[in-house]
């Protein structure tokens, strides 16, 4: 996600779901499996126990004429993890019209909080068993995530939260699975999504676009954007697709869009080799009058507002190794994703300008954060519920691995984060390993230097802040312990 993002609170009402054909009881919830939640110290209720997402099948139909209202068909393929009379997923909002497990009608369907989809099977499922939960819905979108767009179109895209906007899920980062989009719009429209494009049919004057996301994704990097779309296509430097699509009004600048493939082949350097067969932009134009949809690293292809340009570039294309095929143990972890993205930036300039980062970019956050106890007071590691995407992570964060850096060296850094790359590709990760892993590969004891840096809440002491070569900057600029608030 882009930095300086505020977080926005909305209230959620819950839909009535009652339907014909299906019954709905109160289903008690337990901690046993089949219960609601993973057990995220920032959102105990999301995710749900019991089972494990392989795919997730999305046939949604929109017609923007009807803002909000959207109707669904979404098939979870899931194995289960342990012995299942019932199960959750998260849905916000919409009417649910029918429930099946393996082809079967659910015996029954609640609806319970603020997103639990509660289904009891007809037949209990085994520990281990292949199953498949198909759920029919319709109704107005209520969640968080989905944006009517300036055009007349919309989007599904947000982080914490997007995904139960428009499709019922395992919507925790540690439950990761293909995606498989299947959209209907009037004709006219085009819908762009996560990964590579299959075939569009056309019927009765409607249009059916198709996509395939084959990598493992996280709900959150999940996306559908429906405009009426200029689409572009170009090639990475491997042959693989780049689709760039931009909402009426968006700013199409060849320039950025020929040097996308590059940032990408500059980052696979760095970080090892790009972890998706498809990659590209969508650019959307909000509607004002409602809200501002932040950049978000969609996987394969982010998603920007008004255009992109060099800085988000990069950002939200690092994300797609920190945060998307590297994805977060849980809603502690933030800065795996946010510090490496931002710190990403800095090493294109430094590439691409002949940046010295120690004399330029650090000497700057440090001019910028000496009198400021706010800038350090955030804790890297564990920011605390609704701070999870805290500034901190993006400044403080990208501080933290330049001094990292300059700790360990040039070799020892990159080889960490490469090895991080390929020990955890497609997987998760916690912070924590991270910090493991860099003393591990650099066989320095780092100990101290995480300690003040990332669960510090005021300035590192001065061996850990101007480490190596940075213990050349002017101590003048340097800060001492901070005595001004502002
Ligand atoms: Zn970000």
């Amino acid at each position: 996600m882009t930095p300086h993002w505020k977080h926005r609170h909305r209230i959620t009402p819950v839909a009535a779901a009652v339907a014909a054909g299906i019954v709905f009881t109160a289903v008690p919830a337990s901690a046993v499996p089949g219960g609601p939640g993973v057990g995220d110290p920032y959102f105990p209720d999301d995710g749900n126990s019991g089972y494990d997402v392989s795919q997730y099948d999305v046939h949604v139909h929109y017609d923007p004429a009807r803002p909000r209202y959207l109707e669904g068909d979404t098939t979870v393929q899931a194995v289960a993890t342990g012995d299942l009379d019932r199960l959750h997923l998260d849905l916000e909002g919409f009417q649910v019209t029918a429930v099946t497990v393996d082809g079967t009608p659910a015996r029954a369907v609640s609806r319970e909080g603020a997103h639990e989809l509660v289904v009891t099977p007809a037949k209990p499922i085994a520990k281990n068993a292949k199953f498949a939960v198909r759920v029919r819905y319709s109704g107005e979108t209520v969640g968080k995530g989905w944006h009517t767009l300036k055009n007349g179109g919309a989007n599904a895209s947000g982080e914490p939260h997007s995904a139960t906007a428009w499709y019922p899920a395992n919507d925790h980062p540690s439950d990761k699975a293909s995606f498989r989009l299947t959209a209907t719009v009037p004709d006219g429209w085009t819908v762009i999504g996560n990964g590579r494009p299959g075939a569009t049919t056309t019927k009765q004057g409607t249009k059916t676009f198709r996509w395939y996301e084959d990598r493992p994704m996280d709900t959150y990097l999940s996306t559908i954007a429906i405009d009426k779309f200029t689409v572009r296509n170009s090639k990475l430097s491997d042959g693989s697709p780049v689709i760039n699509a931009y909402s009426p009004g968006a700013d199409i600048d060849p320039k950025n869009e020929a040097l996308l493939p590059e940032v990408i082949d500059f980052l696979a350097s760095k970080f090892g080799p790009y972890p998706f067969s498809s990659a590209g932009a969508i650019v959307i134009m909000g509607d004002d009058d409602t809200e501002t949809i932040p950049a978000l690293e969609t996987q394969s292809r982010p998603t920007y507002q008004g255009g992109f340009f060099d800085t988000s570039m990069v950002h939200e294309n690092a994300h797609q190794w920190f945060g998307n095929s590297v994805s977060f143990s849980d809603w502690r972890d933030g800065c795996a994703a946010e510090c490496f993205a931002q710190y990403a930036v800095q090493l294109w300039y430094e590439k691409k300008d002949g940046s010295d980062l120690d004399k330029g970019f650090y000497v700057s956050m440090l001019e910028s954060s000496k009198a400021d106890p706010e800038f350090w007071k955030t804790k890297l590691y564990d920011p605390g519920q609704g701070r999870e995407l805290d500034v901190a992570l993006y400044d403080k964060g990208s501080m933290m691995l330049h001094a990292l850096r300059r700790t360990v060296g040039d070799d020892a850094f990159f080889g960490t984060l490469k090895r991080w790359q390929r020990d955890h590709r497609y997987g998760n990760a916690s912070w924590r390993q991270f910090e493991a892993l860099a003393g591990k590969v650099s066989g320095k004891d780092l100990t101290g230097f995480f300690t003040a840096w990332v669960d510090g809440t005021t300035v590192p002491e001065k061996k850990y802040l101007l480490p190596g070569s940075l213990g050349s900057i002017d101590p003048g600029v340097a800060p001492g312990r901070p005595t001004q608030s502002r």
